[in-house]
């Protein structure tokens, strides 16, 4: 047991200044799913936490809008998981949802915190003897010569090959969700895009927040696309286990079928939420068809580099693109 400090503070506001305080050792907990796992395997040290669980401000959420829904950091995933305008007019966002972990994390985890889970890369959580340049930077890779099954195929580089793991924001990042941040330096705003980094020459650095800043609410836009939308997972376990491969996807049909707007995002497979422009292209006044939705998820899957034992994940990744078309096509059908 190593020692920390802890806070819990009254107001946003003296969040803010609790992390500014406490320095770069300060780490926040909210729902704490991902931070107390990587406390006791040593991954996570941090000299103080500020909990942030129990803030109202960041609780709520609104799905009722007409121009965009809003959703606090703090909202819990079952919550949002279950609410019944979500799952009518968005589903593929309340299905990324009801799919991530187990009903008991979805009950304890946050919406903000979802989207800075971290990696399941097997020797990241090791730790020694293994190399990782993201837990030690500059140490090498271990799932380079070693077992990289679960590993990306997009946006990996000779340091780190790691899969992004999460679901929500796969979902959220096809229809151009935006996060307003608060910081020691006041308030912004971003897209969700510009969270994720790629790992690059640091895979240590895995987002785009300052210090001390925090994500206070996702605002996702309105649009008639989202009701003909669907979120497939494909993993080893279905009761509850991260993605081998995931799809985000959602189309508008115009007369005769034609595809008059298309997202598409995938998870599982890239080592960030991975949005499939190329893919969104190709599907654009094409009729959707069972051979337009495979030709939809070969341009997906066009730039992947597969290691030693995740080759498979290309096929399956194209066909998890086209069989989440097809759900969605239905339902812009009806
Ligand atoms: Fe570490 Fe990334 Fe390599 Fe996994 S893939 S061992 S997280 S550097």
């Amino acid at each position: 047991m190593r020692p920390f400090g802890y806070a819990a503070p009254a107001t946003l506001a003296e969040a803010v200044e609790a992390l500014a305080a406490g320095g770069p050792g300060t780490k926040v907990l909210a729902g704490g799913t991902t931070l107390y796992d990587l406390m006791k395997l040593g991954v996570e040290r941090p000299t103080a936490v500020v909990d942030i669980h129990h803030l109202a401000e960041l609780a709520g959420f609104d799905t009722t809008g007409g121009d965009e829904l809003v959703f606090g950091a703090g909202a819990r995933l079952a919550d949002l998981a279950e609410d019944p305008v979500l799952r009518r007019d968005c589903p593929a966002l309340a299905e990324s949802l009801a799919k991530a972990a187990s009903q008991q994390l979805r009950n304890s985890a946050t919406a903000g915190g979802s989207l800075l889970q971290r990696t399941r890369c097997g020797y990241f959580r090791a730790g020694p003897p293994y190399p990782c340049n993201k837990r030690r930077p500059g140490s090498g890779c271990a799932a380079r010569d070693g077992m990289d099954r679960q590993h990306a195929v997009l946006g990996t580089s000779e340091s780190c090959v790691a899969a992004y793991p999460g679901d929500w924001a796969v979902a959220l990042l096809a229809f151009d969700a935006r996060l307003d941040l608060l910081g020691p330096d006041g308030p912004r705003t971003i897209p969700l895009s510009a969270l994720h980094r790629e790992p690059g020459d640091t895979p240590q650095h895995e987002h785009t927040l300052a210090d001390g800043e925090l994500i206070v609410r996702i605002r996702v836009p309105v649009t008639a696309t989202a009701r003909g939308s669907a979120f497939h997972k494909v993993r080893d376990r279905e009761s509850f286990a991260f993605a081998l491969a995931s799809a985000a996807v959602a189309v508008r049909l115009g007369r005769r079928g034609t595809v008059q707007d298309c997202r598409i995002a995938l998870g599982g497979l890239a080592t960030r939420p991975w949005r499939a422009h190329e893919a969104e292209q190709a599907l654009l006044g094409e009729e959707l068809t069972e051979r337009s939705a495979l030709l939809a998820g070969e341009a997906a899957l066009a730039g992947a580099r597969p290691g030693t034992h995740n080759g498979f994940k290309v096929a399956l990744g194209i066909r998890t693109v086209a069989d989440a078309l097809r759900a969605a096509g239905r339902r812009a059908a009806s």
